[in-house]
């Protein structure tokens, strides 16, 4: 069934992967997106984070960009992802980026996709006063 690619916006005859992306500007501030690419898009943005994420364990990536494979040492940044790729199971994705490669991504997932309402941070569940609230928000 062909589906809308939420990067290119053509219509995909193979169908899209959903990627869910998250990445952290601050360590109590998650940003979460999600896109829906063809294969063209996947190829052209998304494989070589695939290829060389840190959930692949037969690749240790240390300080080296998954995109330019430069040593970011200092200068990197993480990228969080869950990949749903038609006919595979789930592909979870933590790449170490260089600050900027990160950037790229970044403006790519933000044009590309669209952003998810953030999740509860702990500051904000303490304005929860049910406990069953609280333990239903986890
Ligand atoms: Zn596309
Ligand atoms: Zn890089």
């Amino acid at each position: 069934m062909p589906r809308l690619c939420s990067s290119c916006h053509r219509r995909s005859p193979d169908g899209v992967a959903n990627i869910y992306w998250a990445y952290y500007p601050s360590s109590d501030n998650r940003v979460s997106y999600r896109g829906s690419y063809c294969p063209d898009c996947i190829n052209d943005h998304v494989t070589p984070i695939l290829t060389n994420s840190t959930d692949n364990s037969e690749v240790d990536v240390g300080t080296q960009c998954a995109i330019c494979g430069i040593d970011a040492q200092d200068d990197t940044q993480w990228l969080y992802g869950t990949a749903y790729i038609p006919g595979r199971e789930s592909i979870g994705l933590e790449s170490v980026l260089c600050s900027s490669c990160f950037a790229t991504m970044q403006a790519w997932v933000i044009t590309s996709g669209k952003r998810l309402p953030d999740r509860a941070s702990p500051a904000r569940r303490e304005g929860v006063t049910s406990p069953v609230w609280a333990l239903l928000a986890g």
